[in-house]
């Protein structure tokens, strides 16, 4: 749980009761032993200040890059997205999305609207969009899982989830259900050539 800045409070929250254990991370020795990552909404401004102190950068940039699952909400979106307001220059870049940033117009620059997502079981979720980003683009490999008025408003790319909306300010858990269990499947040890357990990840 990136916990420089923003709704970590929330977040841990939301972990904690689909059974994770959440932990926060403002220095890069936080990051030993984690299984994923979490990042949450904010300012991307503000991050892309605080962010660089202490080495932190590289360090997410080399877990998201290594297939850790990690899930961006909001600004967190913002931060792994590879294209962001017409720039390819990420803060940790790996999501292959272009993003344009408080994109929703000024009326509608915070709001709530049911959001489908036809992966998970149950109702559509309620979608929290707090001068949310609008997703423009995605490329290969991106997975929509949601879409609100022709917007993707909710990606996968493999183990990376990310949401315009911020799931972590309703009571419903599902999406961070579904995360965790994608991060808990992402830790088992890899079968080995015998086909025991004991295989190692690698970093790339
Ligand atoms: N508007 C913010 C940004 O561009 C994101 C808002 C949010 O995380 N709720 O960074």
């Amino acid at each position: 749980m990136l916990a420089l800045h923003g709704g970590v409070a929330e977040h841990v929250a939301a972990l904690a009761a689909v059974g994770a254990e959440p932990s926060e991370v403002r220095a890069p020795d936080d990051l030993a032993g984690l299984h994923g990552l979490v990042l949450p909404g904010g300012e991307t401004t503000t991050l892309r200040l605080l962010a660089p102190r202490g080495g932190l950068l590289p360090e997410l940039r080399g877990m998201v890059a290594a297939g850790t699952p990690t899930f961006g909400t909001c600004a967190g979106l913002i931060a792994l997205a590879d294209v962001v307001d017409g720039r390819r220059e990420p803060l940790v870049g790996g999501l292959r999305i272009a993003v344009r940033r408080n994109a929703y117009g000024r009326q509608t620059a915070s709001f709530e609207a049911p959001v489908d997502l036809p992966s998970i079981e149950g109702d559509p979720m309620v979608g929290v969009f707090v001068r949310a980003p609008r997703v423009v683009s995605v490329g290969d490999g991106v997975e929509v899982l949601a879409l609100l008025g022709g917007d993707p408003v909710a990606v996968r790319q493999g183990h990376i989830w990310a949401t315009a909306f911020h799931p972590e300010l309703t009571p419903d858990r599902r999406l961070h259900a579904a995360f965790v269990e994608d991060a808990r499947a992402w830790a088992l040890p890899l079968p080995t050539e015998s086909g025991e357990p004991g295989g190692v990840r690698v970093r790339a």
